[in-house]
């Protein structure tokens, strides 16, 4: 069963658990951008560093995307020169925090501990690497620093998010992970999963 709270938006980057090796690897977010002209479309199917995209919008209108994989190129836009007129490096610059839609789970992940750096489709919650289960639900979290700042609030006795920094995660986690009754067994399974 797979949790359903609310997780936008989501951080650039996130942990998840290694597609190869299960370990702890860190996925980045793919970012998109419009191709507005027709003309400019042959360039991006034909470049290295793009991959080319199609997609529909709600009204069933076909639109056009150059997709830009940061992540396999040291988290950065210099890779990127000689572009069509009108468009610049930046514009596949990421916002830190995006809401995300369906078709933008695209990325790609590293793993440091078998060394894979691959494209990859974001399945989440599923991806979580701190994730765990509790009564059939699924508690999960961004990454390491969100998931000890969760740690550190159902921990402590405080019900106020104000101090945390991931408060606004913290402000949507489900009732039945914080209840007394479950604030224990939670505890317990979170601090296992930070000790590694
Ligand atoms: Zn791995």
């Amino acid at each position: 069963m797979t949790g359903t709270y609310d997780w936008n938006p989501m951080p650039h980057k996130v942990d998840i658990l290694c597609p190869q090796c299960n370990e702890l690897a860190v996925f980045e977010f793919a970012e998109l951008v419009r191709i507005k002209l027709k003309k400019d479309i042959p360039f991006f199917q034909d470049s290295d560093l793009f991959e080319y995209h199609t997609f529909s919008d709600s009204c069933g209108h076909k639109w056009h995307a150059a997709i830009y994989f940061a992540g396999l190129h040291g988290s950065s836009v210099n890779a990127i020169s000689d572009l069509p007129e009108n468009y610049k490096p930046d514009h596949w610059a990421h916002s830190k925090y995006l809401t995300r839609s369906n078709e933008t789970y695209l990325g790609s992940y590293a793993c440091p501990a078998c060394k894979t750096n691959n494209k990859h489709t974001l399945q989440w919650p599923e991806d979580a690497y701190y994730s765990i289960e509790h009564k059939g639900k699924v508690l999960w979290a961004f990454n390491r620093e969100s998931a000890t700042d969760l740690y550190d609030f159902l921990n402590g006795s405080t019900r106020k998010v104000d101090n945390f920094k991931w408060q606004h995660f913290l402000l949507h986690i489900p009732t039945v992970f914080k209840t007394a009754k479950a604030r224990d067994s939670v505890v317990k399974k979170l601090a296992k999963l930070l000790e590694t």
